[in-house]
C-alpha cells in the first residue's frame, strides 16, 4: 500500500497512491504541478545552496545545522511522485553514511553533543520517512537500506537512557518503520522517546521547555504549545504509538489537546502559531490577524495529526479541520506557478512586501520567495502534495468513505468509482460506479454545509453535516450525487478573541476569503464592510466575491490614535469591495491583505 500512514488497527483505513488516482481538478493540478515543476526546484536550489554537496563531502560545509532533513523531504516528495531522480540523489546520501549507520553531515566527529539544537534524530526521522515511502512505492533499494541501517544505529545508541531530541518527528518515523518492515524495536524506540518527553529529558533553554514540549509529560498536558511545528510532529508521533500499542489514555490525551487547541489557538484559516520569536502557539485565544505565524510546515503538521485522529476514531470533525487546513494554508503556501511559498502565512499584511531576488532571509510572509536559509516548507509542501491522494479516501470493511471531493478514480475490494466535481467552486459532486459491486459510499459534509442533499436511486433527501452514505449494491453508470450548499457566508469571532473584535470574514464552501490591494488598487487599513449577501464573480474558473464597504476618505489621522467617544465608520461613501480567496492572494505582486474585515459600530 502507497501509503505515507499505514496503522494495523483504527476505525478508518487508509487508501494510499495505488487506490486513489487523481484527475485534473484543484487538487489533481496541483499534484501534477509539484511533481513537474516543484520538486525539480527543491533540487535545483538544494544544489546551489550546496546542501547536496555536503553529502559529497565538499567543504566548507553549508547550510544550517538541519539542512540534510530538507535532502531527505526532497527525497520523500520523489519516493511518492516515482521521480526518476530519486536514485542518483539516494546515492549521494547513501556515500555518506558511516559505518555503524551514523549520518549527519553537520555533526559527524563531534556526534550527539547538542541533542537540543543539534537535530541529529530530527534528520533522520525525515530520512527514515522518505525510507518508509520508497519501500511503500517501489520496494528495497540504496535509500531504504541507507534508512534502515540509520533507523538500527538509533536503536542501539539510544534504547537506553534518557536522551530524546529538541525537535520531534523520528518517533512518528519509527513506528512508520515498523508497520512497514514489522521489526519491533522501531516501535520500541519510538514509544520510549515518547515516555521520556517532559520527565524532563533536555536541558532548560531561553525559551523554556515548552518550547520542544519537554516541560511535562505526554499524557499530562492539557493543549498543545510551545514550537507548533514540534508539538504536531510529536502528537502524530503520540497517536501512531498509541495506536500500535494499543493505549487508550495516551490516544485519549491527544485527542483532548486537539480539541482544546482548535476551541482556543487556531486561526479562521487553519493556521496554528501566533509568535514569531519562538514560532509557538500563543496563549488560548491569541489570535492576531497580522502577526500570525502559522508556519506552513505547522500547517502541514496539523494535516497529518488529523490524518492520524481521523484513521484512529473515524470522527469527521479531524477531517473538516484538514479541509480548512489544506484550502487555506497547503494551497496558500505554494505560488500558482510552484516556483515560490510562503513560511509565514498572517491574516492581514499592512505594507507590501519588497520583492527580492533570491533567497529570503526573514520569512514574514508579505510575498512568497523562491528559497529560504531555512527551507522546510517548500520541501514539506513538496512531499505533502506528492502524497496527497492518500489524504481523500479510506476504507472500511463494509465500503469507502470520500472525505475530500476532487476529481478522482477511487479503486477498493468490488468498488471502483469515479468522482466528478468542481469543487472547491461549485457544491456539486457526483461519484459515478465503474464497475458493478456491493458496498457503502459515504461522503463527508462539512459542518458548513447545513442543507445539503444527496440524490440516490432518484431519491432526493437532506443530508445533516457528518457523512452522507448509500447503499449498493451498484451497477457500472450508478450515479450518486450530492449537493453541498455554497452560498457565501460571513463569519465572527468569539468575543474572547480580543485582536479580532468588531471584524468578520468571509466563507465560501471551504474556503476563506480575503481583500487584497496592489499597486493602485484602494487601501485596506481604514474600511467598514457591511454585513449583506456578497455577490459572486465568477472569474476564470474561480469565484471571486465582492461586499460593500466603507472606505477611509483619505482624512489625515488625528494626532493621537485615541479618544473618548467610540470611533464610528470611515467616512467614505460605500463601494464595492473585491475579495479573493485567500490561497490566491499573493500571486498578483506586492500586496496588502486582510482576512478579517472591520464591520464597524451598529454592524
Ligand atoms: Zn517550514
Amino acid at each position: 500500500m502507497a501509503n505515507p500512514v499505514l496503522p494495523s488497527s483504527g476505525v478508518l483505513s487508509p487508501l494510499g497512491l495505488d487506490a486513489v488516482r487523481l484527475s485534473p481538478g484543484f487538487w489533481g493540478d496541483r499534484v501534477a504541478l509539484n511533481r513537474e515543476v516543484t520538486i525539480a526546484h527543491c533540487q535545483e536550489w538544494e544544489e546551489r545552496e550546496g546542501w547536496i554537496g555536503n553529502f559529497r563531502g565538499e567543504r566548507p560545509r553549508r547550510g544550517r545545522e538541519f539542512s540534510d532533513s530538507e535532502i531527505y523531504k526532497l527525497l520523500e516528495a520523489m519516493a511518492w511522485a516515482d521521480h526518476p531522480g530519486l536514485p542518483a540523489l539516494a546515492e549521494i546520501v547513501a556515500g555518506a553514511q558511516e559505518g555503524d549507520g551514523y549520518l549527519n553531515t553537520r555533526w559527524t566527529g563531534s556526534r550527539y553533543t547538542d541533542l537540543e539544537w543539534g537535530h541529529e534524530l530530527y534528520c533522520y526521522g525525515h530520512l527514515i520517512q522518505a525510507g518508509v515511502a520508497r519501500l511503500r512505492t517501489h520496494g528495497e533499494d540504496t535509500l531504504t537500506r541507507v534508512a534502515v541501517r540509520a533507523a538500527d544505529h538509533v536503536c542501539r545508541r539510544f534504547m537506553e537512557g534518557t536522551q530524546t531530541c529538541g525537535h520531534p518527528v523520528i518517533e512518528m518515523a519509527l513506528v512508520e518503520l515498523y508497520r512497514a518492515t514489522g521489526t519491533e524495536r522501531y516501535l520500541e524506540m519510538a514509544r520510549r522517546f515518547v515516555e521520556r518527553r517532559g520527565l524532563p529529558a533536555l536541558a532548560d533553554i531561553p525559551f523554556g521547555r515548552a518550547y520542544y514540549q519537554d516541560d511535562q509529560p505526554v499524557r499530562q498536558a492539557q493543549v498543545f504549545r510551545g514550537h507548533v511545528v514540534r508539538a504536531l510532529y510529536l502528537a502524530s508521533g503520540v497517536v501512531d504509538v498509541a495506536v500500535e500499542t494499543g493505549d487508550e489514555e495516551l490516544l485519549k490525551a491527544v485527542e483532548a489537546q486537539w480539541e482544546r487547541t482548535v476551541a482556543r489557538r487556531t486561526h479562521l484559516t487553519g493556521g496554528m502559531g501566533s509568535r514569531h520569536a519562538d514560532e509557538s502557539f500563543g496563549e488560548d485565544y491569541e489570535l492576531p490577524p497580522d502577526r500570525a505565524y502559522n508556519e506552513t510546515c505547522a500547517s502541514i503538521a496539523s494535516v497529518m495529526l488529523s490524518h492520524r485522529l481521523l484513521l484512529a476514531t473515524g470522527d469527521v470533525r479531524y477531517a473538516d479541520l484538514a479541509e480548512r487546513t489544506l484550502y487555506n494554508m497547503l494551497a496558500t503556501g505554494v505560488a500558482l506557478d510552484g516556483r515560490s511559498f510562503f513560511y509565514a502565512n498572517p491574516l492581514q499584511v499592512r505594507v507590501p512586501a519588497v520583492p527580492l531576488d533570491g533567497v529570503n532571509h526573514a520569512p514574514e510572509g508579505g510575498l512568497r520567495s523562491p528559497w529560504f536559509d531555512v527551507a522546510c516548507c517548500p520541501n514539506n509542501i513538496a512531499r505533502t502534495l506528492a502524497s496527497l491522494p492518500a489524504y481523500v479516501a479510506t476504507a472500511t470493511a463494509d465500503g469507502i468513505q470520500i472525505h475530500h471531493p476532487t476529481p478522482a478514480e477511487i479503486r477498493h475490494g468490488e468498488l471502483a468509482v469515479k468522482v466528478e466535481t468542481g469543487y472547491p467552486w461549485d457544491g456539486a459532486v457526483t461519484v459515478r460506479a465503474l464497475t458493478g459491486g456491493r458496498g457503502r459510499i459515504a461522503l463527508r459534509v462539512p459542518a458548513w454545509a447545513k442543507g445539503a442533499r444527496l440524490t440516490h436511486r432518484g431519491e432526493v433527501r437532506e443530508v445533516a453535516p457528518g457523512y452522507a452514505v448509500a447503499d449498493g449494491p451498484w451497477r457500472t453508470g450508478d450515479e450518486l450525487r450530492l449537493e453541498l450548499p455554497m452560498a457565501p457566508r460571513w463569519t465572527f469571532p468569539d468575543r474572547r478573541v480580543d485582536a479580532l473584535r468588531g471584524s468578520a470574514a468571509v466563507e465560501r464552501g471551504p474556503l476563506v476569503y480575503c481583500a487584497e490591494s496592489v499597486a493602485d488598487e484602494p487601501p485596506l487599513g481604514d474600511l467598514a464592510a457591511r454585513v449583506a449577501p456578497p455577490v459572486e464573480h465568477h472569474v476564470d474558473g474561480v469565484v471571486e466575491l465582492e461586499v460593500a464597504a466603507s472606505l477611509g476618505g483619505g482624512s489625515e489621522p488625528p494626532g493621537w490614535p485615541y479618544g473618548h467617544e467610540p470611533d464610528g465608520r470611515p467616512s467614505g461613501a460605500d463601494a464595492g469591495l473585491r475579495l479573493v480567496p485567500y490561497h490566491r492572494w499573493g500571486n498578483r505582486g506586492p500586496a496588502t491583505m486582510r482576512v478579517w474585515l472591520p464591520v464597524g459600530a451598529g454592524e
